[in-house]
């Protein structure tokens, strides 16, 4: 590990070890909003593909476009051939175990799968000295990662046994090569370190494996955002970062109250998180905080205050002036909701879209009746919503719906967040669309300057977002020039 610590060292970054954390990631300089922490290319990765991402990406870069299949496996596909080569010591051994398996087993290999048993290919050819191994690179920081086997529930133990005996099955190595127990026990360590490959709008490609960015703590408060260029996961800092401060990002979805994401934290990683925002558990500003991400409306359409429970139970209060929503009520608009959302998904997943959106209207309008306006269930039936307007290409809608999530975004995320960033690109595009170019002006403006701190000034995806706005700007003096004439 000191390599690794030398390594880190040059880049102003050094690992401390708590007794009650484990590792954590400090820096030992300043670093500026938007500045590279640190970048890595994974121990090994694998594309995704399920319903929401049905499409065949490259093994390597993960890319869609000018796909040809492996034609000796018919597994795994590339875009060029400069891809298969740098994928082809890996898949030149995962392509003979692959070949050998018969179609109906085939299906059942899931991506978590194929990524196993290319985590042990790639150990077993470091063994062998035919993969080289650098500081920032190798098993051993693989073996570092915390696994959480003795949280880890009695069905899932199963279940990861089951996955190793698949991996064991496709693999087919002597027993002297291959030991089931620790591969379930990897299996663990995958469920907690592995990370979602996103392309620059955030949609999910791959899976990989990152050891040394794996050591970066989780905070409902990030300092730091881990973003995808390709493969290469790059960590930028969203703010000022003082030297001796511990690097953050956040392994869940921040938007909700501090309960919903200690859950999804102690579910997933396995702890009880004591961020900045989760130590103010239960004092008077987080039980507001909650109420409004997560709790009822007032009564009185035109107030704006949170509800909390009433000490009789006869229903919630208003905080600011004291109307009694009761019980009855809001179960009855719950279960209004419940039904209407059990028919919206079914349309949704049946792919009849326009009846989908019409029942997503109704649920926005009941969940206006019932929740805060600022809730985080409301904010969500909207990003449904415009997707689903999006792909009816019922632009002017879809603006419609992006301009109202972005007040919720900008209070439930910090400053410089990439979905804030991304929510404006989108807003500039369509009313760039639209004819509406001042109004694309300035949204554009917005994204650029949240999205140059989080994803850097030098991806084709920014290239294209400064050339969209000098367009649009370009556009917009010309109307003015002209105007101007008149
Ligand atoms: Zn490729
Ligand atoms: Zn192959
Ligand atoms: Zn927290
Ligand atoms: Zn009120």
């Amino acid at each position: 590990m000191d390599e690794l610590q030398n390594a880190l060292n040059n880049k102003s970054l050094t690992i401390s070890t708590f007794p009650e954390k484990g590792r954590c990631l400090f820096t030992t300089r300043d670093f500026s909003p938007g500045e590279v922490i640190i970048s890595e290319s994974p121990y090994v990765s694998v594309p995704n593909k399920n319903k929401e991402s049905p499409e065949s990406k490259c093994e390597w870069c993960f890319s869609s476009t000018n796909l040809k299949k492996c034609s000796a496996c018919h597994v795994v596909w590339y875009c060029s051939s400069i891809c298969q080569k740098s994928d082809w010591k890996l898949h030149c051994v995962e392509c003979q175990a692959l070949k050998k398996v018969d179609k109906e087993r085939l299906k059942s290999i899931t991506p978590s799968i194929r990524l196993m048993v290319r985590l042990c290919i790639r150990r077993k050819l470091e063994n062998q000295k035919i993969f080289p191994t650098t500081a920032t690179d190798n098993y051993k920081l693989v073996e570092a990662l915390v696994s959480h086997m003795s949280d880890v529930n009695e069905k899932q133990l199963v279940l990861y046994a089951q996955m190793a005996n698949l991996v064991n099955l496709i693999l087919q190595w002597p027993d002297s090569e291959i030991n089931i127990k620790e591969i379930a026990e990897i299996f663990s360590k995958l469920a907690c370190n592995a990370h979602t490959i996103c392309d620059s709008e955030l949609r999910p490609l791959g899976t990989g494996l990152y050891p040394v960015i794996s050591i970066i703590n989780h905070s409902c408060l990030p300092n730091s955002v881990l973003v995808f260029e390709g493969r290469l996961a790059v960590v930028r800092a969203m703010q000022h970062i003082p030297k001796g401060t511990e690097v953050l990002i956040s392994y869940i979805e921040i938007a909700g109250s501090t309960i919903t994401r200690q859950k999804a934290l102690k579910e997933q990683y396995f702890f009880t998180c004591t961020c900045s925002r989760c130590i103010k558990l239960g004092q008077s500003d987080d039980i507001r905080e909650s109420a409004i991400l997560e709790g009822y409306r007032c009564k009185d359409n035109e107030c704006n205050g949170f509800l909390l429970r009433d000490s009789d139970d006869k229903g919630f209060i208003c905080q600011q002036c004291g109307l009694l929503r009761n019980k009855e009520e809001i179960s009855i608009i719950a279960n209004e909701l419940k039904y209407i959302s059990e028919r919206a998904t079914m349309s949704l997943s049946s792919g009849y879209k326009t009846e989908a959106s019409v029942a997503y209207k109704m649920i926005e309008e009941l969940q206006m009746k019932l929740y805060h306006p600022f809730s985080v269930n409301l904010m969500r039936t909207r990003e449904t919503l415009l997707k689903i307007l999006m792909e009816l290409q019922d632009w002017k809608e879809a603006l419609s719906y992006c301009r109202l999530t972005i007040p919720i975004y900008e209070r439930v995320y910090p400053r410089y967040h990439p979905l804030i960033g991304l929510q404006y690109y989108m807003c500039g595009k369509l009313e760039w669309l639209l004819g509406e170019t001042e109004a694309a002006v300035k949204s554009l403006t917005k994204a650029l300057d949240i999205l140059r701190i989080t994803h850097g000034t030098k991806t084709p995806f920014m290239l294209e977002l400064l050339s969209k706005l000098e367009e649009a700007r370009a556009e917009a003096s010309y109307m003015l020039r002209s105007q101007n004439e008149d």
